[in-house]
C-alpha cells in the first residue's frame, strides 16, 4: 500500500521536554509522582509506571485536589502546566516540586497575569475539565471566564474590556470562528490567540492532505485533546481513523484503500506512529499473509 507519512506529527518539544525530565527522575531513595497524567496517553503512563514513576490521577478532581494523595517524595508537574496555588501547596507540603510544565503554556499564563494586572478580565477560550484550561483557569477564577460556545459570550457583562485568549491546543479554526464572533458581539474586546505553534503547523499539515489519499490515520490516545482535533480536521475531506497503536487497524478500513496518510497526537510515542506506518507500507488487501499485527514492545515506547 502506499503511505504519506504526514510531516510534522507526532511528539512537540513540549511532549518530549516532559518525558525527558521524568525520565532523568526515576525514583532513587524517595517516591517520585506525577501530577495528573503526564500526557495524554495510556501506554506513556504505562512506561513510566513500569520505571516506578506514579501517575496521580482522577476524573474530577483537580491538580490541587490530587495533592491531598501525596504526603512525601517528589512531585512533577505535567506539561500542561499548573496555578501558583498547587506549587504553594506542594511546597507547604515539603514536597520537591519538579516543573515540567511547556515554555508555552507558562507564556500563556504570563500573558493572563499581565493582562489581569492591567484589569481586563480574560475570555479563555478551552475545554471544560482539561488540565491546561484547569491551570489557567485558577490564576484567578472570578476574572477568567471559560468559552467552550458561542452562547457563553451573552453572559458576559459588556461594561468590562476582555482579552480573548486560548487553551495551546485548541483548533486554529475554531478559535478564529469565536474570535470573529467575540469581535461582532463585545464592546471591548483584545484578541490574543495562544495556539502553539506545535499545534498550529500540525493541524495545517492535516488540512492540506492531498485530495486523492483514500483514507487518513492518526494515532493516539482517546483522550488527547490535540488527537482528537487532528481526527475532526481530517475528516472534513477524508475517511479518518483513530487509533490507538496498530492494534487497532481493522483490515475492513483498508479495503478498496490504494494510498493511507499517516499522522500522530503531539502526545504518541514515535514508536506507536512507526509501527503503524511500517505495517501499512507492507500491508496488501489480496495477500493474507500481509494480514499479521506486530507485537507491541513496551520497553520501547519511551524511545
Ligand atoms: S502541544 Fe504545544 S503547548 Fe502543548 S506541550 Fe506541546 S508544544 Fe507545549
Amino acid at each position: 500500500m502506499k503511505v504519506i507519512g504526514i510531516v510534522p506529527r507526532g511528539y512537540c518539544k513540549g511532549v518530549v521536554r516532559a518525558i525527558n525530565i521524568a525520565k532523568k527522575n526515576t525514583p532513587k531513595d524517595k517516591p517520585v509522582y506525577i501530577l495528573g497524567m503526564i500526557v495524554h496517553n495510556q501506554y506513556i503512563v504505562q512506561a513510566l509506571q513500569d520505571k516506578g514513576i506514579q501517575t496521580i490521577d482522577q476524573k474530577g478532581k483537580t491538580r490541587l485536589e490530587l495533592l491531598d494523595q501525596i504526603d512525601d517524595g517528589c512531585v512533577i508537574i505535567t506539561a500542561h502546566g499548573a496555578s501558583d496555588q498547587v506549587f504553594i501547596k506542594a511546597k507547604e507540603k515539603g514536597l520537591d516540586v519538579i516543573d515540567a510544565s511547556c515554555l508555552d503554556v507558562i507564556k500563556t499564563h504570563d500573558l493572563i497575569k499581565n493582562k489581569l494586572n492591567e484589569g481586563y478580565d480574560i475570555l479563555y477560550i478551552g475545554k471544560d475539565g482539561h488540565p491546561e484550561s484547569e491551570g489557567a483557569i485558577s490564576i484567578d477564577p472570578k476574572h477568567i471566564h471559560l468559552i467552550t460556545k458561542k452562547d457563553d459570550f451573552f453572559q458576559l457583562d459588556q461594561s468590562k474590556k476582555y482579552v480573548l485568549t486560548n487553551q495551546t491546543t485548541m483548533s486554529l479554526y475554531d478559535v478564529y470562528d469565536l474570535c470573529e464572533y467575540a469581535k461582532k458581539h463585545l464592546k471591548h474586546v483584545e484578541i490574543a490567540k495562544e495556539t502553539c505553534t506545535a499545534t498550529k503547523i500540525r493541524q495545517e499539515a492535516i488540512h492540506n492532505i492531498q485530495d486523492d489519499v483514500d483514507v487518513v490515520f492518526i494515532v493516539g490516545d482517546p483522550r488527547s485533546n490535540n488527537t482528537k482535533k487532528l481526527a475532526s480536521i481530517a475528516s472534513e475531506k477524508h475517511e479518518v481513523y483513530m487509533i490507538e497503536s496498530v492494534k487497532d487497524i481493522q483490515i475492513d478500513m483498508l479495503k478498496h484503500k490504494q494510498t493511507a496518510a499517516v499522522s500522530s497526537g503531539a502526545s504518541t510515542p514515535t514508536y506507536l506512529t512507526n509501527q503503524v506506518i511500517e505495517y501499512l507500507k507492507q500491508f496488501d488487501y489480496n495477500d493474507k499473509n500481509t494480514y499479521q499485527k506486530p507485537i507491541i514492545d513496551k520497553q520501547r515506547i519511551l524511545d
